[in-house]
C-alpha cells in the first residue's frame, strides 16, 4: 500500500532538516499534505512587459539593455546607483539603492531584466530585483508565489521546498472529486490544480487551479454537513417530547406579554422538532431585543413537562445570573426548579448542585462553560439551549450535548446573517429567524459626535437620569490589553463620579470577581446606580429595561456587530432610548461604521454591512464562530460557488449510488475520517 500524503512528514522532502521541520510546524505544516496545501496568498509578476502598456506607478518587469555609463552617488552610509537603459522604444533611468556593487556588472550593451516601480513622469524605474540572462538566471517570465512566512522560514526557501515537494510527491496527490463534477465544471485534475497554484504557467492557469480547489473546499465542507444530516435524519433516536399544546399554552398565558407573530411561528417550529423522534438541531437567529429568551424558556418548559431536564449555556456569568433570575421568575409558579452553575459556584454549593442535577431534583440548569466540566451529570437531559452561540465553538456545544442521550439542541444568536448564507454555512442546522421585534418599542436614536462635544454628552446624561432613566458608558477598547482596558474604566469612573456627584456611578470590568460583578449588575438592575461605567463585559444579552442611554467612547474602535450589540442594551423597555457614539475616526472603515450605525438599527442590515466592511474572514473566520476556516475559499466572495457546491452535494446524496459506487470511494473515506458515520461532527 502506498503512503498517503498526510502520513509523510515534511522532513522526507530533500532539503528539509529536522530543525526546519520544527520551524514549519509553527506554521501548521507537519506533513507533505499540509505543505502542498500551504497556498500562496499572491504572486509576484516577473513576466516581462512593454513599458508602453504600463501605467505610472506600476510594478513592472522589463527586458532592457545597458546604454549609459553607471553613476554612483554616496551619501552617509547609503548609495544610489543610476544608469541609462533602453527597452525599445523607451529610454529610461534605472536606479539601485544601496547596491553599489551592481555598477561593475552594468557593462555597455549587456542585456538585463529589471523589476521595479515605473515612474513614467520621470522615465525612471527604481529597481527591486534584477537578472542577467547571460548568467542563466531564472525568475523572469514567471509568476512567483508569495507565501506567508516569518522567523527562519524565508520566501525563497519555502518556494524551493514546495517545488521540491511537488517533484518528489506530486504523483501521489489523489483525485477526490467524482468524475461527474470534474466534467460538469471542466475542472483540471487535482494534481495539476495544486501544482499550478504554486507554480502557475500564466495567471489564467493559476486561476483555473484556484477555481477548482475553492470549489473542492466548499464541496467537502458541504458534504460533511449534509451527509451528517442525511445520516442522522434516518436515525429516529432523538428525544421524543410528549408535552401537549394545552400544557404549553398554560405557560405562555402566564407571561406578562403576548408573543409576537414571529415568536409564535418559531415556537411552532421548535415544538414540532422537539416532539419528533428526529434530533432537533435548530439555530434561532434574531436581532438584539427580538425576544429570543422567552422561546428558550418555552422550549425548556416543554422538555421539563415531558419528563426531562434542560440546560441553558451562556457565554458570561452576568448573563447566566440574569437568565437565572428571569427563568426562576417565570417557572416558580409551575414548581419547576432552576439551578445555576458557573465558575464561581464552588465547594459545598457546587457539590450539592451536581448531586441534585444527577438525581433529577433540578429541572433546569443555567450556566457558563462550567456546565461542560467532566463531573457534571444529568439524570435525563432532553434539551440543550445555547445563547449567543457565536461565543462557543462547535466542540463546546458538542460536549454539553453528549451529557445526554441525543438531546434536542437549540442555539440562539443575535448576530443574524442573511438566510441564504445561514443555510449554506450552517448546513447541519435548521434555521429559524425572528424577523420582528415586540410591538411598542420606540426606535433607538443614534448620534455620532466628536469627542470635543463631551460636555454636551454629559448634559444629556444628566437629563436622562433626571427623568428617572439609567445610562451605560462604555470605555474605549484597547486592543490586546485587558490591563489598559481596566485602567481606562477605572479612570473614567473617577471622572464620572466627580462630574456627577449627585448620582451613584458604578464600575464594571473584566478584572472584578464574579461576586463583585454580580453585585454591581444587581445594583444597576434595581436602579441603585444611575450610571454604569463599563468595559464590553455588558455587551451580550444584558437586559435592564429602565436603561435608556448608551454612550460608547472611541466607538470607531469597535466592530460593527459589537456596536450593534452594545446599542441593543437600551431600547428594551417603553422609554425613548438613545445611543451616542463618541468618536473621531481616523480610518475610512471607522467612518463607515459610524454612518452604518446612524443609518440603521436593523441587525440584519448591520451584519450585511459588517460582512462587507470586515470581509468574511473576520466575520466568520474567528475560531469562536465554530465555523470552518478555508485555505482558499472565501465565504462571501465565493458565495455563489458555495451555493453551487451545496446544490451539487444535495443532488449527489440523493443518488443511492453515492453509498456504493467506486467513483465516490474517496468521498466516503473522507466522511469516515470525519467520523460522520458515528453520528459525530468534528470540525
Ligand atoms: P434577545 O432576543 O436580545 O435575547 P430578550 O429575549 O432579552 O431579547 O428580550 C428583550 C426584552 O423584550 C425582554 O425584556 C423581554 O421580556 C421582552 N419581550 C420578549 N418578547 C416580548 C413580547 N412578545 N412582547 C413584549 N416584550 C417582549
Ligand atoms: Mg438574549
Amino acid at each position: 500500500m502506498t503512503l498517503s500524503l498526510e502520513q509523510i512528514e515534511v522532513k522526507n522532502i530533500n532539503g528539509v532538516s529536522a530543525q526546519k521541520q520544527a520551524e514549519l510546524h509553527a506554521f501548521g505544516v507537519s506533513t507533505v499534505k499540509d505543505l502542498l496545501e500551504y497556498y500562496p496568498f499572491r504572486y509576484e509578476d516577473y513576466r516581462p512587459r512593454s513599458l508602453s502598456e504600463s501605467k505610472h506607478g506600476d510594478k513592472v518587469t522589463v527586458e532592457a539593455k545597458v546604454i549609459g555609463i553607471p553613476v554612483l552617488q554616496r551619501f552617509g552610509g547609503k548609495s544610489r546607483l543610476s544608469c541609462k537603459l533602453v527597452a525599445e522604444p523607451f529610454m529610461f533611468t534605472a536606479t539601485w539603492f544601496n547596491r553599489h556593487y551592481v555598477r561593475e556588472q552594468l557593462t555597455a550593451g549587456r542585456a538585463v531584466v529589471i523589476t521595479g516601480k515605473w515612474d513614467q513622469k520621470r522615465s525612471q524605474i527604481s529597481v527591486s530585483d534584477h537578472e542577467f540572462p547571460d548568467r542563466g538566471e531564472g525568475k523572469t517570465g514567471t509568476l512567483q508565489p508569495v507565501y506567508s512566512v516569518g522567523g527562519k522560514i524565508t520566501q525563497s526557501w519555502i518556494r524551493k521546498i514546495i517545488k521540491q515537494a511537488l517533484e518528489q510527491y506530486g504523483e501521489l496527490i489523489p483525485e477526490i472529486l467524482p468524475h461527474v463534477i470534474l466534467r460538469k465544471y471542466d475542472f483540471m485534475p487535482r494534481k495539476r490544480a495544486i501544482a499550478t497554484i504554486h507554480q502557475p504557467e500564466d495567471s489564467r492557469e493559476g486561476q483555473q487551479g484556484r477555481r477548482r480547489m475553492v470549489y473542492e473546499e466548499l464541496f467537502m465542507f458541504q458534504l460533511k454537513m449534509q451527509a451528517f444530516r442525511v445520516l442522522n435524519r434516518g436515525r429516529q433516536d432523538g428525544v421524543v417530547h410528549t408535552v401537549d399544546n394545552a400544557t404549553v399554552r398554560q405557560f405562555v398565558r402566564s407571561l406578562p406579554f403576548e408573543l409576537t407573530d414571529a415568536q409564535k411561528h418559531v415556537e411552532l417550529e421548535i415544538l414540532h422538532d422537539m416532539r419528533s423522534p428526529y434530533n432537533m438541531n435548530r439555530l434561532l437567529q434574531g436581532d438584539v431585543g427580538s425576544g429570543k429568551t422567552v422561546l428558550a424558556a418555552i422550549a425548556l418548559y416543554a422538555t421539563v413537562r415531558s419528563g426531562f431536564q434542560g440546560a441553558l449555556m451562556v457565554p458570561t456569568e452576568i448573563l447566566s445570573e440574569q437568565h437565572m433570575r428571569s427563568l426562576t421568575r417565570m417557572f416558580e409558579p409551575f414548581g419547576i426548579t432552576v439551578g445555576l452553575l458557573t465558575g464561581s459556584v464552588n465547594g459545598r454549593k457546587r457539590k450539592d448542585l451536581l448531586a441534585s442535577l444527577q438525581m433529577g431534583m433540578i429541572d433546569i440548569v443555567v450556566g457558563t462553560h462550567a456546565l461542560i466540566q467532566e463531573d457534571v451529570f444529568f439524570r435525563e437531559l432532553g434539551l440543550v439551549v445555547t445563547d449567543e452561540q457565536h461565543r462557543f465553538g462547535v466542540n463546546q456545544r458538542g460536549v454539553l450535548r453528549r451529557k445526554g442521550y441525543n438531546p434536542d439542541v437549540l442555539t440562539m444568536t443575535a448576530t443574524p446573517i442573511p438566510r441564504t448564507l445561514a443555510i449554506s454555512v450552517f448546513g447541519d442546522m435548521d434555521v429559524s429567524t425572528l424577523s420582528e421585534r415586540p410591538k411598542g418599542r420606540v426606535p433607538i436614536s443614534t448620534y455620532w459626535v466628536k469627542p470635543d462635544l463631551m460636555e454636551r454628552v454629559l448634559k444629556f446624561i444628566s437629563r436622562e437620569i433626571d427623568l428617572g432613566r439609567q445610562a451605560y458608558l462604555i470605555c474605549p477598547l484597547i486592543e490586546e490589553s485587558e490591563k489598559l482596558d481596566v485602567q481606562n474604566a477605572i479612570d473614567l469612573h473617577i471622572q464620572m463620579s466627580q462630574a456627577f456627584p449627585a448620582y451613584k456611578v458604578g464600575l464594571l470590568h473584566g478584572r472584578m470577581t464574579s461576586a463583585e460583578k454580580d453585585e454591581m449588575m444587581r445594583a444597576f438592575y434595581s436602579n441603585e446606580l444611575q450610571l454604569l461605567v463599563s468595559t464590553t463585559v455588558v455587551e451580550v444579552g444584558v437586559d435592564v429595561p429602565n436603561a435608556s442611554l448608551m454612550i460608547i467612547m472611541d466607538a470607531d474602535r469597535f466592530g460593527l456587530s459589537q456596536l450593534h450589540q452594545l446599542r441593543g442594551r437600551v431600547g428594551r423597555g417603553e422609554h425613548a432610548s438613545y445611543c451616542v457614539l463618541v468618536a473621531d475616526p481616523k480610518s475610512e472603515i471607522g467612518r463607515e461604521r459610524m454612518s452604518a450605525m446612524t443609518d440603521t438599527d436593523d441587525g440584519f442590515e448591520i451584519s450585511r454591512r459588517d460582512l462587507e466592511l470586515r470581509g468574511p474572514g473576520d466575520f466568520f473566520g474567528t475560531k469562536q464562530s465554530g465555523l470552518p476556516e478555508f485555505r482558499l475559499a472565501d465565504m462571501t466572495a465565493d458565495f455563489e460557488v458555495l451555493e453551487q457546491a451545496r446544490d451539487d452535494v444535495a443532488e449527489l446524496l440523493r443518488d443511492s449510488a453515492f453509498w456504493t459506487s467506486p467513483d465516490y470511494t474517496p468521498l466516503r473515506q473522507y466522511l469516515q475520517s470525519q467520523q460522520i458515520f458515528q453520528g459525530e461532527l468534528i470540525d
